[in-house]
């Protein structure tokens, strides 16, 4: 139904910003002993444990990696439920799949795009009378604005489900004031560095929590679910020297000490790419056509601003989603579609959902159009995006 967002322009809607200081930490890196499992990796885990106000840091090879252990270390397993938003990437709800639990959707707020916390009161309510309360639930803080997290929050404790926030695109940004990932009011947090999102290693995630145990337990399955300390070990035969146990199954999802030194060149540069990304929301706030539906900010947010989603309603602006984006890739200006509700997707189709169960979400995905937003987008690169929108609207 839609292009691929590479068959399009010049312009693509996000790519990543890598600069000479980024080249020379790696290079060091490579000159360095330590290729992976080296000092780059606990580095990088304090560093941004630090930086968004946080005890635990488990630096993973995907915020894929992350998301799967975290649902592993919140014991979620068959029988089980895990809710989370249709309008996000289909990891955020695979990776409870991947666990073996069931998956159902919460419907998104019609001006955050957002899981909606009115839908999530109500789903909960209707869940306890039939006795199928989610473990888990999983906020993804779509485009780098945070989920409404104190409502969310006071429901966990009211239902007694976990949190687990997909922030993936939010690193750089902050909620009532805070950084997203302190897990204040969440159990644990996941970020992805995949490089359209704010800061990149290429590939890479990490998983935050202030749990001493979440967060023993998380870097165990990230390497094989093995331990080298003697107090987490289950047997010691008396006279025999065990310098490591696998004790329980756990997996690959190391991060490389070379994305480590990446990611910790890139960190230091974080603010500057959220506050050009801001800029550049701004600049399209002010400047792109009135026919349009805007982005909305809630008053608690201070988005990162992965994205940038405009909706194209065509008895607003008289043209559809798919003309707009057709006419935007003629003009050499990538654009993609974040996202087509994940219950939709083929897969979660066999597990029974119909087209129509979120009616937020499938209105918001007809209508929705990312364009192009990176902190290297220059000023006339963003004005050819705002002129070719008001050539194509009016
Ligand atoms: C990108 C993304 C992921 C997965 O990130 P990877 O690092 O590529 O595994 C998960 N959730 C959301 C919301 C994402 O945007």
């Amino acid at each position: 139904m839609f292009p691929h967002p590479s068959d399009f322009g010049n312009i693509p809607y996000a790519r990543q910003d890598i600069n000479q200081s980024d080249i020379d930490a790696v290079a060091e890196t490579l000159r360095s002993p330590w290729l992976t499992q080296g000092p780059a990796i606990p580095r990088f885990e304090e560093a941004v444990g630090k930086y968004v106000g946080v005890r635990h840091a488990v630096a993973v090879s995907s915020a894929t990696a992350a998301l799967h252990i975290a649902c592993r270390a919140l014991a979620i397993g068959p029988g089980d439920w895990l809710w989370t938003s249709p309008n996000t990437f289909v990891a955020s709800a695979n990776c409870g799949v991947y666990c073996g639990a069931r998956i159902d959707f919460v419907d998104i707020d019609s001006r955050t795009y957002n899981l909606s916390v009115e839908c999530l009161k109500e789903k909960l309510v209707l869940a306890k009378k039939e006795n199928r309360l989610p473990k888990v639930v999983v906020p993804v803080h779509f485009a780098g604005q945070s989920c409404e997290m104190e409502a969310i929050h006071g429901l966990s404790k009211e239902y007694g489900f976990r949190i687990l926030e997909d922030g993936s695109h939010a690193i750089g940004g902050t909620y009532q004031g805070m950084k997203v990932g302190d897990c204040r009011l969440s159990d644990i947090t996941v970020f992805s560095f995949h490089p359209v999102k704010i800061i990149t290693t290429a590939e890479g995630g990490m998983a935050l929590t202030n749990n001493p145990e979440l967060a023993e337990r998380m870097s165990r399955l990230r390497t094989h679910g093995i331990t080298s300390k003697p107090e987490r070990m289950l047997s010691r035969p008396a006279g025999e020297v065990w310098n490591y146990q696998q004790v329980e199954l756990g997996y690959h999802y190391r991060m490389t000490d070379l994305q480590a030194a990446l990611g910790l060149s890139q960190l230091a540069r974080l603010d500057s790419f959220v506050s050009r990304r801001r800029q550049i929301a701004e600049n399209y706030d002010q400047a792109l056509s009135s026919k349009l539906i805007f982005p909305w900010q809630h008053p608690d947010c201070r988005s990162s601003y992965h994205l940038y989603v405009i909706r194209i309603r065509k008895s607003q602006c008289g043209k559809t989603q798919q003309e707009v984006m057709e006419a935007l890739g003629k003009a050499r200006v990538g654009t993609n579609l974040h996202y087509i509700p994940v219950y939709r997707q083929p897969f979660y189709e066999k597990m029974g959902f119909r087209s129509g169960y979120c009616s937020e979400a499938e209105n918001y995905f007809r209508e929705a159009v990312s364009i192009p937003m990176y902190p290297a987008l220059s000023d006339g690169q963003q004005k050819h995006v705002i002129n070719s929108l008001r050539d194509i609207l009016d």
